[in-house]
């Protein structure tokens, strides 16, 4: 049975220990969180904001202080090995044996998940990651790209209905990161949910048709990709005049007014406090003659910006 979410975080903490000289660090302060299936979900945040802390504890790779954790309908704590085999993940750090080429490293961990002999589909995944031609070579004669790629492979090998991915392009090359993307793609057209985790807010806008914010250890907003970046409050209407204007004032009203170097006026405001049709009388009370209007729309940058900042 499929449930209709992937993942179910509730009131999800971690308290990491003090160490030495290092105080005690709360990283996660009490998260809930629905990742539907079938999505591709961003988990998204800055540096330090809880994105790895939470994969890990998903990955079980980290114990959580307290609250529930639910993969693929199975509560962690009550059925460990149905949400392990549901959840494959990738971790932020390359971190591989370098004892194991790609075959022989696929092979152990389909034993260590229990994968049957008859059922391992080693080859086929080494050829979708474009590591077959290397299937024998030393993990250390591997490039970063490539390391990257055995994860991904690894990840893999038990078949599960959800692939997490830790911060999966940094430090990778323009060409790896799209062959990556493609692939992600396929996977989830193939019914795979897919999570990944980035504090590149384009790579998200362009990847997941779901976004969660996280920052301090807490969810700031979950949301459609498209409804998120609706929701931003800031717009930008640019109006092309017919002949050059000058002598614009820089602010009238609520409605900043900048010029643009090739003659166009930038008008920014607020959706909430003005419409497009005070805009442009604004502008025709100015002496503008109006030959094109332009709308542009905020890119997630700014929605990270509005809602990181008015929380914190
Ligand atoms: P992100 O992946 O979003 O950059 P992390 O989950 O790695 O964030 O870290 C969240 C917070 O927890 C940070 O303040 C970090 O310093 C702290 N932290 C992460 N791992 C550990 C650890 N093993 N011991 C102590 N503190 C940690
Ligand atoms: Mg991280």
């Amino acid at each position: 049975m499929t449930p209709s979410n992937a993942i179910e975080l509730r009131g999800l903490r971690k308290v990491y220990a003090a160490r030495g000289s290092e105080p005690e660090k709360v990283a996660l302060k009490g998260l809930d969180l629905d990742i539907p299936t079938g999505s591709i979900f961003g988990l998204l945040g800055p540096n330090g904001a809880g994105k790895s802390t939470t994969i890990n504890i998903l990955a079980g790779l980290v114990n959580k202080t307290s609250g529930s954790v639910r993969i693929w309908g199975f509560d962690q704590d009550v059925n460990p090995r149905q949400s392990r085999a549901a959840i494959g993940v990738v971790p932020q750090e390359l971190n591989l044996d370098p004892f194991f080429a790609p075959r022989a490293a696929l092979e152990v961990q389909a034993g260590l998940y229990g994968v049957p002999k008859a059922e391992r589909r080693t080859d086929a995944i080494l050829e979708a990651v474009g590591l077959l031609d290397k299937a024998e070579a030393y993990a250390r004669t591997l490039s970063g790209g490539m390391r990257r790629r055995l994860l991904i492979a690894k990840a893999l090998v038990h078949a599960p209905q959800i692939l997490v991915l830790d911060e999966p392009t940094a430090g990778v090359d323009i060409e790896l990161r799209q062959m990556l993307w493609a692939y992600v793609r396929e996977l989830n057209a193939a019914g795979t949910t897919i999570i990944l985790t980035t504090h590149y807010l384009e790579e998200a806008e362009e990847m997941c048709d779901r976004i969660g914010i996280i920052n301090h250890g807490e969810l700031v907003v979950t949301e459609e990709t498209g409804t998120l970046l609706q929701q931003l409050d800031a717009k930008t209407l640019v109006i092309t005049p017919e002949s050059p204007v000058d002598n614009l004032p820089s602010e009238q009203g609520k409605i900043r007014i900048d010029m643009r170097p090739d003659g166009a006026c930038a008008f920014s405001y607020r959706r909430s406090e003005t419409g497009a049709e005070e805009v442009l009388d604004l502008a025709r009370s100015l002496g503008i003659s109006i030959r094109d209007v332009a709308s542009e729309d905020p890119d997630l940058e700014d929605v990270f910006m509005a809602l990181t900042t008015s929380k914190t």
